[in-house]
């Protein structure tokens, strides 16, 4: 019998993509089970896309993460979409099943793990978000699919909040008012859940909400989805105020490890897949000793 050098292919398409770290924590998990899958990071401008996603069919590819800016202009390229990529209108991972290709988001499934992981439970609680973009929309659907009674939507566009904030009502049993960002935020007394989910703090660390911090409730539990920093500004501030505060690193590996076993099929090692990442940034894991 001869050797089988055929590899699985999967990855990413973004653009800019180059510093995107999901090779790292996938290609972790991929060795750790000694499974011949290799992941990709490829530039795809947005223009190429169709193209982009007639290629990965014609080699073959198992699945496929997508960034920024594809998200939601893949939705035109696959066969079908589950329920609630459905209703946040962006795909981050396609996976493809008997020649077909599926989308699925799992932005804001790692984002509810990383609560879980902290035995923070939502239900019947209320929740601020800063911004309305794509991690914003699947945050919060997530969010009212885990019962969470209240979520405001707080962004600097009027039009982009008001448009989620009518999908939450009108696709969700969660009550959603929305708050036009203007000046300081100030954060409402009877918030249990703080979320940045603005891109404020990732191109520049030294960026920080606009937020009166001394406003916030203090042992709330508040979030950030920046994936390049252990502790943003936000966080910090928000930890000087006793908040518990759960990072955007951690939210990061854990919808990366859903990828992983939506391709796979097999548990994903996600602590081998966090200590990866953290290895990038200098730092032990905390889920890990
Ligand atoms: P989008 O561009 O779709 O949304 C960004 C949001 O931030 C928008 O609501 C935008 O407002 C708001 N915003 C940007 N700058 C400012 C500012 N100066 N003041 C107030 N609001 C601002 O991006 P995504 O939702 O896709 O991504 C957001 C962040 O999440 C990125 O940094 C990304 O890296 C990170 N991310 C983290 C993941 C994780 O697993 N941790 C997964 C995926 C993404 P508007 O557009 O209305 O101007």
């Amino acid at each position: 019998m001869g050797n089988n050098y055929q590899e699985k292919l999967v990855g990413v398409f973004g653009d800019p993509v180059d510093e995107n770290p999901s090779v790292v924590i996938e290609q972790a998990a991929f060795d750790y089970y000694k499974i011949p899958y290799r992941y990709l990071t490829v530039q795809v401008k947005e223009p190429e896309l169709k193209q982009a996603m007639e290629g990965m069919r014609a080699m073959n590819f198992s699945g496929i993460n997508l960034t920024m800016p594809h998200k939601q202009n893949v939705l035109p390229y696959l066969d079908e979409i589950s329920h609630t990529a459905a209703i946040i209108g962006a795909v981050n991972t396609v996976y493809r099943k008997k020649g077909r290709l599926y989308g699925e988001n799992t932005d804001g499934k790692g984002f509810m793990q990383n609560l879980k992981n902290g035995s923070v439970e939502v239900a019947g609680k209320k929740a601020v978000i800063l911004g309305a973009g794509g991690v914003a929309r699947a945050i919060s659907v997530e969010l009212a699919k885990a019962g969470i009674v209240k979520i405001v939507i707080v962004n600097i566009v009027r039009e982009q909040g008001e448009e989620l904030t009518k999908l939450l009502n009108d696709k969700t049993k969660t009550k959603a008012e929305f708050v036009f960002w203007e000046g300081t935020f100030l954060v409402p007394e009877d918030t249990d859940l703080f979320v940045n989910a603005t891109s404020i703090g990732f191109e520049n660390a030294n960026e920080l909400p606009d937020v009166d911090y001394d406003s916030l409730p203090p042992k709330i539990v508040v979030c950030d989805v920046i994936p390049n920093q252990v502790s943003t500004r936000f966080l910090k501030e928000a930890e000087k105020r006793n908040c518990r505060v759960f990072n955007g690193l951690q939210m990061l590996v854990y919808q990366g490890a859903f990828a992983f076993e939506i391709w796979t099929g097999l548990e994903a090692p996600v602590d081998v897949m966090a200590n990866a990442l953290m290895d990038v940034y200098g730092v032990k894991s905390s889920r890990s000793a």
